[in-house]
């Protein structure tokens, strides 16, 4: 498993598109690419000179790590020349792109948990690298109305006592707007007061137009400039994105700290690109701007045809290479039956559409907008234009406009903890204590919920769980009138405790701390309903299996079985059949008497993962109308390596979100949607337990005896079977909610399936060899 910070991070979305545009191009599909953060010309030719002569005269070789000192003097001058800057050779490093420097910047600054003020819309990179910094950003959207500039007002008000630095990026990508020398004068007043530094990401600095005056954060005066780290290159001034030099100025200090960094990183850039990048710095400068006019001219061409477009907005940038177009009020409009809902369902629609690429502006933390770049020639920007002008007048007001408004809640552990044994009634009064001095009052959720026959007692601080119980339990009288049989306590924000779950039998107390997942609670509540159950009547009177059940013309039978036998699919393929009856999902709390086993379902909802939907294609519908518990929003929580691998994403594709994109989503799905009350029933009278198993070379079906059916159950692996689970994963009773397996617990499971065995027949059932009608037929013959 890599480490979760990566985990949490999304690879560059704007190389991802640009990479699919390169694609589709290859397939011969005539692609214009809008997506791309480089210049189109070319490297100048006395750049590349160099370049080659560095090769010749073998300058091959590792340089001083910081850069070769003659091109950080060319920095130092170039940043005189054009910006007023002072800086010394020590105070410069040269970096394999101003990436890597910004890169081991943030990683010199920045401390765990320390915070760095990121202004939205923002370069996709900066959230990232904080992140993998272990720093958080604090992203501070800002209006269009304001040029989409940070205000002093906004930037005061972020700050807080872990603020460590503020990104400045100006001119800034995806925007393109850039702060006059007044608008950062008073930035720089906000930030005098503060104990904080300034990354000036000024890599488009030399791209502004109508005669823009630009003013380097850093030349704001001396006491700002000890405060603020400069990050330029030659990737975009100099049409030098491949050669990959940047560079960063600021105090030695911080410079000699990203130094001992980058020693162990990159070494030195590319010796040829230094030599090159000094040339490009020290030679002369007309073809920078040549370039800024081209960009110039291309920049009003887009503006203007945009402007004709109805409905569609555009700031009209002051530096960089890229527009930001407002397509809002595109949202909900469809063609061809595809409705666009976000930035990137325009970005697919656009892309499929028009064929044009360009980058969500979701990427950039403003959904409402796009991102193109006019970095390509005149005769692409004007057949784009026409394409794109095109597809928007497309777009048309769909029929009916459903915002889907998902009820989901992301929690922040996602998968169940352990839940370990207490046997001490002293240990048992300690976390009682504890989760009690923890819950307090304020924010105290209390609920009893009568789970089989037993009321269990919920006391929680998290709103999600008291939420999810209440409406997948029925209630039972309230606290004043019945004492519970067991008590659940689900605490989260202990500070220092790991997330783990406890429980005593003795008092049928369960805890669960740190742990704000409905899954895990679910999983324990049952576990001690099962117990209290099982106390009570004789021996084995009563128990719990764990499987998918139906009520088949009047049959009930249930299917248990590890994952990778099909259960699922079985069940669903089953409820298709007008004869059955939807039961439960997971499992079935059973009372025997009389030689009959009458199952219940003891939840009103069934607790789904909805990934699900692979299998059913009505589910989608119902999940959007249910509570839903850790549905991906976002790519970047995508567990789904078919999608991956396919790069077929449907966030991609603008669905708001995807059900089948994590294990861990679930629904609390009303069983009656699934087909009217009609279609399904609380109760069954048990017949068949099928026991599952997958392999391409046993039997379809073998009915079981007594004591070989008993064997299987205790053992958690089907008898005879290809291995489905790995070694030690399999399941006594294949039941994970059962808490405890020790001895005692284990006869009493056996008592329980001892007697449900006079009451039911067992069978084995191969679903590599048949499917649920060789089911229906047994069920139907055997009646
Ligand atoms: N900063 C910004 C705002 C950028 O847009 C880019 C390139 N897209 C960079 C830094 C990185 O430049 P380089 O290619 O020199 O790493």
């Amino acid at each position: 498993m890599i480490s979760e910070k990566v985990q949490r991070i999304g690879a560059s979305p704007t190389l991802k598109i640009s990479a699919k545009a390169k694609a589709m191009k290859a397939e011969g599909i005539d692609v214009v690419d809008l997506s791309v953060g480089e210049p189109d010309f070319p490297t100048p030719e006395n750049v590349k000179e160099a370049g080659v002569k560095a090769i010749r005269e073998n300058f091959t070789k590792y340089t001083e790590s910081d850069g070769i000192l003659a091109l950080r003097k060319a920095v130092a001058k170039r940043l005189k020349e054009d910006f007023g800057l002072e800086y010394g050779p020590k105070q410069i490093i040269v970096s394999a792109g101003a990436k890597s420097s910004l890169f081991h910047l943030v990683q010199a600054l920045v401390d765990e948990g320390e915070e760095v003020i990121v202004p939205a819309p923002y370069w996709v990179t900066y959230p990232e690298c904080v992140a993998l910094a272990k720093g958080k950003p604090v992203i501070v959207p800002t209006r269009e109305e304001d040029g989409f500039l940070l205000t002093p007002e906004t930037l005061k008000a972020s700050i807080s006592p872990a603020t460590k630095a503020v990104i400045l990026n100006n001119p800034s990508n995806p925007t393109g707007g850039a702060y006059t020398r007044d608008q950062l004068l008073a930035l720089a007043e906000v930030v005098k007061g503060e104990d904080l530094y300034v990354i000036a990401d000024e890599i488009y600095a030399s791209l502004v137009f109508d005669n823009f005056k630009f003013t380097s954060f850093a030349a704001l005066g001396e006491d700002i400039k000890k405060k603020t780290i400069v990050i330029n290159g030659v990737s975009k001034s100099y049409s030098m994105t491949g050669w990959r030099i940047g560079f960063a100025a600021g105090p030695a200090e911080v410079i000699d700290g990203m130094s001992k960094i980058q020693s162990h990183t990159t070494s030195n850039a590319c010796s040829i690109a230094q030599k090159a990048a000094l040339e490009a710095y020290d030679g002369p400068q007309y073809d920078v701007a040549k370039m800024v006019a081209e960009f110039q001219r291309r920049r009003n061409y887009c503006l203007m045809r945009l402007a004709a477009v109805p409905g569609l907005s555009c700031f009209k940038p002051q530096g960089a290479f890229y527009l930001f177009p407002n397509v809002r009020s595109f949202y909900d409009k469809e063609a061809n039956g595809a409705k666009i809902r976000n930035s990137y369902g325009m970005a697919y629609y656009l892309l499929k559409e028009a064929k044009v690429a360009i980058v969500p502006g979701d990427a950039f933390g403003a959904d409402d907008h796009i991102r193109l770049s006019y970095a390509t020639s005149m005769a692409n920007l004007e057949k784009s234009m026409d394409r794109i002008v095109e597809a928007l007048g497309r777009l048309k007001t769909a029929k009916k406009v459903k915002r889907v408004a998902l009820s989901n809640a992301v929690t922040r552990m996602k998968k169940a903890v352990p839940v370990e044994a207490v046997a001490e009634a002293r240990m048992r009064d300690a976390l009682v204590a504890e989760m009690e001095s923890h819950l307090g009052y304020e924010g105290r959720y209390e609920w009893n919920a009568r789970i089989g026959g037993a009321v269990v007692q919920l006391r929680t601080n998290v709103a999600h769980l008291n939420d999810f119980w209440v409406e997948n339990f029925p209630p039972a009288p309230g606290e004043a009138d019945v004492r519970p049989h067991g008590i659940v306590y689900a605490v989260d924000g202990i500070a220092g405790r790991e997330p783990r779950g406890f429980y005593h039998e003795g008092t049928q107390t369960g805890v669960l701390v740190n742990t704000d997942h409905y899954g895990a609670l679910r999983g324990l509540a049952l576990g001690l309903a099962m117990d209290i159950g099982a106390r009570s009547g004789g021996a084995g009177a009563s128990g719990a299996v764990r499987g998918m059940s139906v009520d088949f013309d009047g049959s009930g039978l249930i299917l248990v079985g590890p994952p990778g036998t099909k259960k699922t699919e079985l069940f669903f393929e089953l409820l298709a059949d007008p004869r059955a009856k939807l039961h439960g999902n997971d499992i079935a709390f059973v009372e025997i008497a009389g030689g009959r086993a009458a199952a219940d379902c003891v939840e009103r909802k069934l607790y789904m993962p909805t990934a699900a939907v692979e299998l059913d294609r009505r589910l989608a519908p119902l999940f959007d109308r249910s509570k839903c518990e850790n549905v991906v929003v976002h790519k970047d929580d995508c567990s789904d390596l078919d999608c991956q691998r396919a790069d077929d994403c449907r966030l991609d594709r603008g669905s708001p979100y995807c059900y089948k994109a994590a294990k861990e989503a679930h629904a609390l799905l009303d069983p009656h949607w699934l087909g009217g009350p009609a279609a399904a029933v609380r109760r069954t009278n048990l017949k068949w337990l099928v026991l599952l198993r997958n392999d391409p070379t046993s039997p379809a079906l073998v009915e079981l005896g007594k004591d070989e059916a008993l064997r299987t159950l205790e053992a958690g692996e089907a008898a005879g079977a290809k291995k489905t689970l790995a070694p030690g994963k399999a399941q006594p009773y294949y039941n994970p909610h059962l808490l405890g397996a020790g001895p005692e617990k284990l006869e009493l499971q056996k008592a329980f399936f001892d007697r449900l065995l006079g009451s039911v027949r067992c069978v084995l059932f191969n679903s590599g060899a048949a499917g649920a009608d060789r089911l229906k037929e047994l069920v139907s013959a055997g009646r």
